[in-house]
């Protein structure tokens, strides 16, 4: 029987979460071409974990794996990489998926330190043989690189929204093995203290299906409530560019892009943006853009499929305006 592969599982409440459903997708494609079967790993708390293990069925994986440590919560990353890095050791799996977001990649970079091999990040395609070829993201997703993987087992991170869902299939779902796994005291000295709660009710910007960004055309942090007006009326989040968080005007955790983060709602609504490079890799896997900008020469006009040119302080209250127009009247 061939190594198996091994998909790294990551739950929202007991289901896996979107970045997971990528990974199980590349993961059994690479073990359907090896001829290989899926194994997952859920990387979470044991008694989520099990309940996940369930909700597998239809992914294709055989067998999943829930580690069993009382002190080891999801905030340990040494803790995670210790166990993953033990779990390899005694499966010896062909090559170990997960998704290439800033934690996924913290997981596998520790877990390839401890094994001393070396691990691809963000890869977008993966053909197996003697050395694997890879096509991953590189700056962020400005540059694809072709590149060979040639380890005694393979750490790869599945670029984040890159690789489309599908329904599962038939398939039944997996056996659940509990693994126990041994951690020193050192494997658990780095851990998350505190966490900023989002405010009650506020929809994340990650998970948001509508977006409402601005830059610096936005003018003030005062600007931005037009802006979370029409986030508001759309069930959407408002996030900015660096511009606006380097300026106080919107905090830190807000900012889409290269140094912030990445979303793929169905509809990002950039306003008072130019579409700096940096900006952009963080809002094209939006389904639909559209820009408010004053300039129809700046460079986000080159990736929106909609613009409205003109101040965005009359085009944002229009927009808000109509739509509580339209839902006030009988016809909607
Ligand atoms: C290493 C590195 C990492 C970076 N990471 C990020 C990142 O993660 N995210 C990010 O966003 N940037 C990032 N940047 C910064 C990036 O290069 C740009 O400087 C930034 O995105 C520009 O922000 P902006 O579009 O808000 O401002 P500007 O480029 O100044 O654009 C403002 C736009 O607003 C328009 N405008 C002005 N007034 C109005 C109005 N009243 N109505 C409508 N439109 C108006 C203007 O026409 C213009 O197009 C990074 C840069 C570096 C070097």
């Amino acid at each position: 029987m061939s190594a198996p592969v091994l998909a790294l599982i990551s739950l929202a409440g007991d289901a896996p979460d979107r970045g997971s459903l990528e990974v199980l997708r590349l993961a059994r494609r690479l073990a359907g071409s090896l001829g290989a079967p899926l194994e997952a790993l859920v990387v979470g708390d044991a008694g989520p974990g099990r309940a996940a293990a369930g909700s597998l069925a239809g992914s294709g994986v055989a067998t999943a794996l829930v580690v069993d440590h009382p002190g080891l919560t999801l905030d340990h990353p040494d803790g995670w990489a210790a166990s993953v890095a033990q779990v390899v050791e005694a499966r010896r799996p062909e090559a170990v998926v997960g998704i290439g977001t800033e934690r996924g990649n913290d997981l596998l970079a520790r877990v390839a330190a401890r094994l001393d091999v070396p691990m691809a990040a963000n890869c977008l395609s993966v053909e197996p043989g003697e050395r694997y070829r890879l096509t991953r993201q590189r700056w962020a997703g400005s540059l694809l690189e072709d590149c060979w993987l040639d380890a005694p087992v393979r750490l790869l991170t599945v670029a984040p929204n890159t690789v489309a869902v599908e329904a599962g299939d038939a398939s039944p779902a997996p056996t659940v093995e509990t693994v126990r796994v041994t951690l020193s005291e050192a494997d658990l000295a780095v851990h998350v203290t505190s966490r900023e709660a989002p405010e009650r009710g506020r929809v994340s910007l990650t998970d948001a299906r509508v977006v409402v960004g601005g830059g610096r055309g936005v003018g003030s942090s005062e600007g931005f409530a037009e802006l979370e007006e029409l986030a508001g009326l759309l069930g959407g989040a408002v996030g900015g560019s660096r511009v606006v968080t380097s300026a106080g005007w919107r905090p830190h955790a807000d900012q889409i892009g290269q140094t912030g983060l990445r979303i793929a709602p169905d509809l990002y609504i950039a306003c008072g943006i130019s579409g700096a490079i940096q900006h952009i890799v963080g809002c094209k896997a939006a389904k639909h853009i559209l820009a408010i900008n004053t300039d129809a020469e700046s460079p986000i006009m080159g990736v929106a499929d909609y613009a409205v040119i003109g101040d965005l302080h009359a085009v944002v209250p229009a927009i808000s305006a109509e739509i509580r127009r339209r839902s006030a009247s009988p016809a909607g």
